[in-house]
């Protein structure tokens, strides 16, 4: 199986660069953030807070995730398109909580390993690399400036009318990316293996062709 792991902080584009590749390749894109938050929006749905572990874990056993049939494979939360719902500003908040929570990560990593075992696919998240799956031929760190990373997640928001300023999403940035690198349980981290890629000044296409181009073996590890 190709499976293609792409790590990296929030707002480096590894979503928007992940579905490039999977569309170029003619390969399943799995976006890992998408589970996260998918679990995060059950557990705010039930009252529940996402750093109440003793709450959440016995939530687990009423979600089932999937992805739709369709070229998009929106997620599915117990039969439910929840794709546009997780996307709320709260739900990155409470994705980042939840995602700390050891019990989480094995249920979410099981179906990922499972979904790479079965497929060709493009994976993008904070722990494929280093640990969901170590092995992947292909690796790749993707990062750019905080900075330019809030100035992308903002444009999005406001592009979906979300009300919001610039500072806030920019503080919301830097207390994940210090959330996601902290964690005891797969913290975010660049394993020696990966290419590292930094977008700050690249377009995705730029990117995707940098990376596509590693993938076909027309660059190698070392050239970056
Ligand atoms: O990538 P995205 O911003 O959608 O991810 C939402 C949250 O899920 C991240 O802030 C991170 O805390 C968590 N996550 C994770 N491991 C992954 C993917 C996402 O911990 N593989």
């Amino acid at each position: 199986m190709i499976n293609i792991a792409i790590d990296g902080p929030s707002g480096a584009g590894k979503s928007t660069i992940g579905k490039m590749l999977a569309a170029r390749l003619g390969i399943t894109y799995l976006d890992t953030g998408a589970m996260y938050r998918a679990v995060a929006l059950y557990v705010v749905s039930k009252g529940v807070s996402p750093l109440d572990e003793k709450a959440v874990i016995p939530l687990l056993d009423e979600i089932t995730i999937s992805f739709s049939d369709t070229p998009e494979r929106n997620i599915l939360l117990n039969g439910e398109d929840v794709s546009t719902a997780i996307r709320r500003h709260d739900i990155s908040k409470a994705a980042s909580d939840v995602s700390k929570i050891p019990a989480v990560r094995m249920f979410l990593v099981a179906m990922q390993r499972r979904i790479a075992a079965e497929s060709d696919v493009v994976l993008d998240g904070r722990d494929i690399t280093s640990y969901v799956l170590p092995d992947a031929k292909f690796k790749f760190f993707l990062t750019a400036d905080v900075e330019e990373r809030a100035r992308r997640r903002f444009e999005e928001l406001r592009a979906k009318g979300a009300d919001i300023d610039y500072e806030t999403v920019l503080a919301d940035i830097k207390d994940r990316d210090h959330n996601d690198s902290h964690r005891a349980f797969a913290p975010l981290t660049k394993t020696e293996d990966s290419v590292l890629i930094d977008s700050t000044r690249l377009s995705a296409d730029q990117v995707a062709e940098v990376i596509t181009d590693y993938v076909l073996g027309k660059k190698k590890k070392g050239q970056e």
